[in-house]
């Protein structure tokens, strides 16, 4: 008898043998037709041919008398692993071999789901992989930043649970892409230590998520407790270590397979499709073959305007890309602003795709592409059991791959947008715009936008119709000259609180600025008076401290034309005050802005302080024609600095008055407690009693 138990499972084992061999098989004949089709245009998936395969699959299994869903699911897997292999002998695009052997960092320990799902991952891009578990995302993504890992691979949301906010959150503040996307089903099982009866359990442990995901078997196990253990392995590890027959845990069957648990019950969370979605993340972008399906995600905060987000959504439609995910997320420090995080089906190589981003980048305040990724998750995958996707958006992604391919942000996809029109846009009910007048910018150009940008600082509205003074001394010097200032210039009317921490000296034995410490002395007077506060970086590290702490940035005259510079406070999401460069032209100056702008910042504003001409009797030549120039040219809103414009303080009011009188937007004035004794551009402060004065003339003016 036990004989022929053993010839059975042996014969067994044999058979498990050759289908693992025969998947192997397929999947040998799968690569050999990608490299076929890498040669060839078109989408490399056939959502025919798979439906065929399926079909076939199903009446062989009816015919051998086994369950035809049965079969059906497990070739969906299977194919689904397939097209993935497919994708990844295309490759990334950029044309450099993928590392033989990559580390991925992970929340948990092996066994959990992030680790199950992440060896489904790689496995699917045929590479193999070194697993490194932390205790933390925010560790995994450290890992990641760090370099000692190549991809950081996190939950993002749960088809139960729904999102996993800190996710979002470590994609704004952090310099991450997102290069890959996967699906794991969520079999919630409950193993012990030996076959007990449920009803003599006491203890059940796991992580809170699953506890909580189990709530109704749980509650209805009458004297039993839950326990909470930092992930689903560790909660298996616990109970095989107790040898404790009134514990169990929940987690994965393999997990409980590893620790050599029974399994006392399968699937017993409350709702049966469990389905959890993770994000494979890396340093930077990776670009995909425009044949795989791919989704692309980005953040973005809309402009603060009735129907903004809208808008933007409108312009996803009107491209014709179809919106798969819309989260929202409190903006930090700015109590019931919101950011989004936009998930929707495209790729960036697709100049259509780079085109929405172009009109995205005007009509949001904001925009964060996080990255285009081969697509596994998406509603009519989870139909047809990772299978098919709309007939409509096949016929979209085979037009697009007749389009010229171009590179989705640099100069080409210029080219690109001209010859790709919207297709859902309705020409005839959208204002015709002007003539573009530069190829050096275009979404700064008035022509991309018609309407004035107002960039919003919480309740702050700069640009458009309002008139905004920011002022304060040059440089932060001391506590009380800085509490004293702010006081002062907040009773006479100024909205924006200045002061400069990191300055930009012409003699390196001059006075250099209070640096981190003089911000926090800025930061505590602006909350102290209520008003926001605007300083200046100067390189490109300073930016996102800084950012964590200051309302407005400014990028000072001598670095205007600092593009590492420029491009790091384009990634983040805070207003930019852009000053024009000592001999810089108008359109250089619009081109700096640019930089900003096509990185996704959209809260630019500029300011007019004085160019370098033969004059010498004021420190600069105050151009105030730029203002008239720049309101013509560029929606961003133009603001003016008489102080560093003239250099002498008698002249400061005069030529703010002017400044007014012909359109600026607002200016930024440098006042101290006693100019006399100032450590920087004292000449040119004005005392308290002369700004008074000049906040009294401004109230004056009849415009
Ligand atoms: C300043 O605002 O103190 C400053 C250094 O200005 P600018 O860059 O215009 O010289
Ligand atoms: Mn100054």
């Amino acid at each position: 008898m036990k004989g022929r138990i053993e010839n059975l499972r042996s014969e067994l084992d044999t058979v498990d043998g050759d289908i693992v061999r025969l998947v192997a098989a397929r999947l040998d004949l799968v690569g050999r037709i990608a490299r076929e089709k890498a040669s060839l245009p078109g989408d490399i998936r056939d959502p025919e041919r798979e439906r065929k395969v399926l079909e076939r699959v199903e009446t062989t299994a009816r015919e051998l008398g086994i369950s035809a869903p049965l079969a059906r699911k497990i070739f969906a897997e299977i194919i689904a692993h397939s097209v993935a292999r497919q994708g990844a002998t295309l490759g990334a695009g950029t044309g450099a071999d993928p590392p033989r052997e990559i580390t991925v960092t992970f929340q948990g320990s092996p066994h959990t789901y992030g680790y199950l799902a992440g060896q489904k991952y790689v496995a699917s891009l045929g590479l193999r992989a070194r697993f490194v578990g932390v205790p933390t995302i925010f560790e995994a993504a450290s890992e990641l930043l760090s370099g000692a890992a190549n991809l950081a691979f996190v939950p993002i949301e749960n088809t139960m649970a729904g999102s996993f906010n800190q996710i979002y959150d470590l994609l704004r503040e952090h310099e991450l892409s997102i290069v890959g996307e996967e699906t794991y089903k969520v079999d919630l099982s409950l193993a012990g230590i030996a076959d007990v009866p449920l009803g003599s359990l006491q203890k059940i442990l796991s992580h809170p998520l699953a506890l909580e995901q189990c709530g109704q078997f749980i509650r209805a196990l009458t004297g039993c407790r839950a326990v909470a253990c930092v992930d689903t392995a560790e909660a298996m590890r616990a109970v095989a270590a107790g040898g404790d027959p009134t514990q169990a845990a929940i987690g994965s069957p393999e997990a409980a397979a590893a620790c050599g648990l029974t399994i006392l019950r399968r699937g017993i969370a409350n709702q049966e499709e469990n389905i959890t979605r993770y994000v494979a993340l890396a340093r930077g972008p990776e670009r995909f073959d425009q044949r795989i399906t791919c989704k692309t995600s980005l953040i973005l905060s809309t402009r603060h305007e009735q129907g903004a987000l809208l808008r933007c959504l409108t312009i996803l439609s009107d491209w014709g890309l179809s919106l798969t995910k819309l989260e929202s997320r409190p903006r930090p420090n700015r109590p019931w602003e919101y950011m989004f995080f936009v998930d929707f089906e495209g790729n960036v190589t697709d100049p259509r795709v780079a085109s929405a981003l172009d009109d995205l980048r005007v009509a949001a305040l904001y925009l964060k592409v996080l990255g285009s990724y081969p697509a596994k998750a998406t509603p009519a995958e989870a139909l047809a059991g990772g299978m098919s996707r709309p007939a409509d958006l096949t016929t979209r992604v085979a037009d697009a791959n007749t389009a010229q391919p171009s590179s989705p942000v640099g100069d080409s996809a210029v080219a690109a947008a001209a010859a790709a029109a919207p297709p859902g846009a309705d020409a005839a009910s959208k204002p015709p715009a002007p003539a573009r007048r530069s190829k050096q910018y275009k979404l700064a150009d008035r022509a991309s936008r018609q309407a004035d940008t107002v960039v919003r600082v919480g309740d702050l509205l700069i640009g458009g119709d309002g008139f905004t003074v920011m002022a304060g001394p040059c440089s932060v010097e001391s506590e009380a000259q800085i509490q004293a200032t702010a006081r002062h210039v907040r009773e006479h009317g100024a909205h924006v609180l200045r002061g400069g921490v990191f300055k930009p000296r012409t003699s390196p034995y001059a006075f250099q600025g209070l640096g981190h410490q003089g911000l926090d002395l800025l930061a505590a007077a602006g909350k102290s008076v209520g008003i926001p506060i605007i300083t200046e970086v100067m390189s490109p590290d300073q930016v996102r401290p800084v950012a964590e702490k200051a309302d407005i940035l400014q990028i000072g005259a001598r670095n205007m034309q600092n593009f590492p510079l420029l491009n790091e406070v384009g990634k983040v999401d805070r207003p930019v005050l852009l000053k024009r460069g000592l001999s810089s032209t108008i359109e250089e100056w619009l081109a700096a802005a640019e930089y900003i702008l096509a990185q996704g910042n959209g809260q630019v504003i500029l300011c007019e302080r004085g160019i370098r001409t033969f004059e010498s009797a004021t420190r600069n030549t105050l151009d105030l024609s730029a203002v008239v120039v720049l309101r013509e040219r560029t929606h961003l809103p133009v603001v003016v600095d008489p102080s560093h414009g003239t250099g002498r303080r008698a002249y400061v009011a005069s030529m703010a008055y002017a400044a007014r009188a012909c359109g600026a937007h607002g200016l930024l004035i440098e006042v101290h407690p006693d100019p006399d004794k100032a450590l920087s551009d004292g000449d040119q402060s004005l005392t308290f009693p002369e700004f008074s004065g000049l906040m009294e003339g401004l109230r004056r003016l009849r415009l």
